[in-house]
Parts: structure tokens; C-alpha cells; sequence
């Protein structure tokens, strides 16, 4: 069907990744006349799934996490059968003092691990005795959170890792509240998070499957994209938005001409960034707000190796590399055991990443220095031996989104400020959580909170009076 623009739509949605996509769908499938403009040729966002040779290539998120949103979400899109699950017992491991240690995930490992110390694991222990913080008011950082709560070495071999791992952050930066809530929760409900994590055990284990999909991830915004049908159109970026009586006039680009689409509300699924720049005319302090979230700039390199390179069968999900340990690579997915179908017969993939927020630098970095970087952390961690295949690079220059000190009073801040604009929501990675799963409870919320608008009075008089 095609999108009639003579009739004013019920919702514009900006920004084709992962958040909009869900928020479209969801408005569609309810009945809404929706259209969803995204900027560039290829919609998805962060989800960027390549086929080199018979390589199968994430450049952007390599899994995500099951939700029971999520679950529902690929039901409806007929996908289940499409999903696959890695081993859940594959272990993590971290490259401490020139060796992989496996990341401790029950009791009998931790008390066996060679990550810790016996002091270190005897702090950790002693975590069940340490009070909450005195100050309710006060913000901590993700470093001081933990380092009070678990002591030095699970700061500095597990926590610092995995958050430069998995937020390309900075765990002197973050805000502990925004970036671990349930840990911080953990403390303000149960007065410990050892005492929380054995309370909640069985919700743990079933939340940290990591999945993808056989064909990658991009069956999941595909298939999202194919439900909008012409309510999708590509190549269309909004340049400006404006309020009028009865809603919102938008201009797009599409190939130099310029298009003015109405509509009755308006949903940006944009980065932090780019919300920015198409409020700063309508709202300095929405502005101000939203650009000052930093996004720091990160590489996915993806190399292949045949099986006779690596001396040792690897059984796992990667290894992550703290700083300070003579290595500059965040990290690397071991795909040959996570999901082997990612390679043919005969040949091993890792990904690997590079960047962040303590290492903006490498953004100057060419694509063969990159490359040339990942494969030598590769051989000193793993003793790969020989040459790479290359396979991919892909550079976001605005990678995820930092939540530091002072987040989620900024996040309340802007949720006032769209009280002064009626029919205008904003969704996307830079609130409320970076994962898949999050954009898409998020997306879900707003979308229910665009439904719960569209049924308000006000938007019937306003109607009327137009
Ligand atoms: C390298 C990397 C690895 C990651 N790994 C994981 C992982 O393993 N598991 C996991 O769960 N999550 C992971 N994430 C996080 C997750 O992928 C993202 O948080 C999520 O995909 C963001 O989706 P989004 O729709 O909010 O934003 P985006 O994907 O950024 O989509 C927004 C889109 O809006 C478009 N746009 C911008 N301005 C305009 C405009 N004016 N008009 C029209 N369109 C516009 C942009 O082109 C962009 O494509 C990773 C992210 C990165 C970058």
C-alpha cells in the first residue's frame, strides 16, 4: 500500500535502526498510519551483517540477549526458527599479567579461579558486610561503586574489562546508577549484590544466553523492515521539523528534492547526536541535553584463520584485555566457537574491537593498521601463527553511548522538557539502556506512549479546531 501524504500521518518515525524499526512496526500493526524515514540506502543502524566469501560478518552488534519483548517481537516476525543460541557454558576469559583466565560464573570456579588472588576472592566474599552507601544522594562512578563494594581485583581484572568490553567506556566516567542499575539495586534492596545474585539465581542463568540469528543479525531489522512494507522508505533524512496546530510538518531530503511530510506526532530513533542538531532550532535546552552524550569512535575487525594456525582448539566466548596490560585491542569474539557457522569448513573468525572512550586515538588509525594491530594482539594472545585473512572493518565514528555522571538526571530533564511539545517522543541507545533488548522495550514504551497520545482529547481538539 502506498503512503498516502495528502492525509496527515499518525506517526512519523526517524531513524531505521533497531528502535525505530520495533517503534514502526508495533504503531503499524496497531492500526496507525505510520511512515518511518531513515537516512541512508541500508536500514538496520548499528546492525550490520556482511557475507564475505562463505564468512558471515557482524560489523556491528555479533549477539544479543534474550527478553521476553524480544522473544515476543521474533515470534511475530516468524524468525524463531531462524534463531541460534551459543553454549551458555562457554566460558570469558580475560588476559591478565601475559595469560587467558576464565571469568568465574558459580561458586566451584570462583574458588578455583586463577583471575583472583585468595585476598581478592576473600574481599569479594567479604561484600556481603559492606553497608550501603551513607549518602543516598550521591552518585558514584561505576569504578567507585565497585571498587567499594568488591574491592581492587575485581575492579581492576573483572569490572574494568568487561566495561571497556561491552561500553567501550571509561569506568572512571560512567555513572554506576545508568550503566549497572540492577547491581546498584542490588545494594538498595538486598544491602549487598552476592546476596541479591543468590536470591535471584535462576533468573540470572536464564537471562545470559547470547543468541543470533543463521543468516546474522540483520534477519532481525530485515524482517522488521518487510512487515513496514512502503511505510519504509530509505535514502530520506529529516533536515528540519516544525510544530504546527495540528502537529508537525517535517521536511525531508531524498536526493536533493526536498519533501514536507504532516503528521501528528513524531518519533526520533536517531543517535543522541543527531536528535540534537534537529532540536537545537525548536529547544536549546533539549539540545544542550542530548549533545552533550559522548559516543566515542570504535573498529570491528573481523579476521580469518584456517584451523591449523591456532595450536589449541578454543572453547569460548573471546577474551576481553584490561588496560595497563601492555595491550591496546578491547577485546575479541572467538565466532569459531560461539557460533562456528559464521565460518566454512576448515577456517576459525574473530572479532575484534578497538577504540572507546580511553582509546579515541585509534580513530586516526588507517584500516591495514587496524588490521595489522588486531591480527598481532591475536598471535601474542592466542599464538596464532602465520597470516590473516581479512575479511572486514567496519568504523563507527559515534560508537555507544556513555552514560556518565549525571545521566539519568539528565534523562528525567529531557522527559520534562517534552511536555512543552506535545506529540514529539524521542527513543534510541542513549537512554535506557545500549543492548538490543533494551532498544527494544524502550521502543516498545514509546510506542505505547505515542498510542495512549493519539487517543488523548487533546489531540481530537486539536484536530478539530485545525
Ligand atoms: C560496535 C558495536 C557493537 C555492539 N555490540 C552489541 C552486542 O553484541 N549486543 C547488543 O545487544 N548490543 C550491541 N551493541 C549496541 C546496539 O547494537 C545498539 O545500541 C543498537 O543497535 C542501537 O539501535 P538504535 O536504533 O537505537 O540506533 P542506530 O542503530 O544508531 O539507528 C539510528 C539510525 O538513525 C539514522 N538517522 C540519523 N539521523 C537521521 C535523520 N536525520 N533522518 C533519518 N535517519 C537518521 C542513522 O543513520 C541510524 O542508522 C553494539 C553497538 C556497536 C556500535
Amino acid at each position: 500500500m502506498e503512503v498516502d501524504l495528502d492525509r496527515s500521518l499518525d506517526v512519523l518515525v526517524v531513524g531505521g535502526g533497531v528502535s525505530g524499526l520495533t517503534a514502526a512496526w508495533r504503531l503499524h500493526s496497531s492500526g496507525y498510519l505510520v511512515l518511518l524515514c531513515h537516512g541512508s540506502e541500508r536500514f538496520g543502524g548499528a546492525i550490520t551483517t556482511e557475507q564475505s566469501d562463505e564468512f558471515l560478518c557482524e560489523g556491528g552488534p555479533n549477539s544479543f540477549q534474550r527478553t521476553t519483548n524480544l522473544d515476543e517481537l521474533i515470534a511475530s516476525l516468524g524468525i524463531e526458527d531462524q534463531r541460534c543460541d551459543a553454549d551458555a557454558r562457554l566460558p570469558r576469559y580475560v588476559w591478565w599479567e601475559g595469560r587467558l583466565r576464565a571469568i568465574p560464573f558459580n561458586v566451584s570456579q570462583f574458588l578455583r579461579s586463577d583471575l583472583l588472588s585468595w585476598g581478592g576472592k576473600t574481599r569479594f566474599m567479604r561484600e556481603l558486610l559492606v553497608p550501603r552507601l551513607d549518602d543516598v544522594n550521591r552518585e558514584e562512578t561505576v569504578s567507585e561503586f565497585i571498587y567499594r563494594r568488591c574491592g581492587e581485583e575485581i575492579h581492576s581484572r573483572l569490572f574494568e574489562p568487561l566495561i571497556s568490553g561491552i561500553f567501550a567506556g571509561d569506568i572512571g566516567q560512567l555513572s554506576a546508577s545508568a550503566t549497572l542499575g540492577r547491581a546498584v539495586a542490588a545494594e538498595t534492596n538486598y544491602g549487598s549484590i552476592l546476596r541479591s545474585l543468590w536470591l535471584s539465581r535462576e533468573r540470572v542463568r536464564a537471562g545470559t544466553t547470547f543468541c543470533t540469528f543463521k543468516e546474522g543479525m540483520e534477519t532481525l531489522t530485515n524482517a522488521l523492515g518487510s512487515s513496514l512494507g512502503s511505510r519504509l522508505w530509505c535514502e530520506r533524512t529529516l533536515i528540519s521539523l516544525e510544530r504546527i496546530q495540528a502537529g508537525w510538518r517535517a521536511v525531508v531530503s531524498y536526493r536533493g528534492d526536498l519533501i514536507t511530510i504532516h503528521a501528528r506526532s513524531v518519533l526520533l530513533a536517531t543517535p543522541a547526536m543527531a536528535a540534537a542538531e534537529l532540536l537545537a532550532p525548536l529547544d536549546d535546552a533539549l539540545y544542550r541535553s542530548l549533545a552533550s552524550i559522548y559516543s566515542p569512535p570504535i573498529a570491528v575487525i573481523s579476521l580469518g584463520y584456517q584451523t591449523t594456525q591456532i595450536p589449541q582448539p578454543l572453547e569460548g566466548f573471546g577474551h576481553l584485555i584490561p588496560r595497563g596490560q601492555g595491550l591496546r585491542t578491547l577485546g575479541s569474539i572467538w565466532n569459531c566457537s560461539l557460533f562456528p557457522h559464521r565460518a566454512p569448513s576448515g577456517w576459525r573468525q574473530f572479532t575484534t574491537f578497538i577504540g572507546g572512550t580511553t582509546d579515541t586515538a585509534s580513530a586516526g588509525l588507517s584500516d591495514q593498521e587496524l588490521i595489522t594491530l588486531a591480527h598481532q594482539e591475536l598471535q601474542s594472545v592466542l599464538g596464532i601463527q602465520g597470516t590473516y585473512r581479512c575479511l572486514r572493518v567496519t568504523r563507527w565514528q559515534q560508537g555507544i553511548p556513555q552514560y556518565a555522571l549525571g545521566h539519568l538526571a539528565k534523562q528525567k530533564r529531557v522527559e520534562l522538557r517534552l511536555e512543552r511539545w506535545p506529540g514529539l517522543f524521542l527513543c534510541g541507545n542513549y537512554f535506557g539502556g545500549i543492548s538490543i533488548g533494551d532498544c527494544v522495550n524502550n521502543a516498545l514504551k514509546q510506542s505505547s506512549a505515542i498510542q495512549a497520545f493519539l487517543a488523548s482529547p487533546q489531540i481530537f481538539l486539536s484536530a478539530v479546531a485545525e
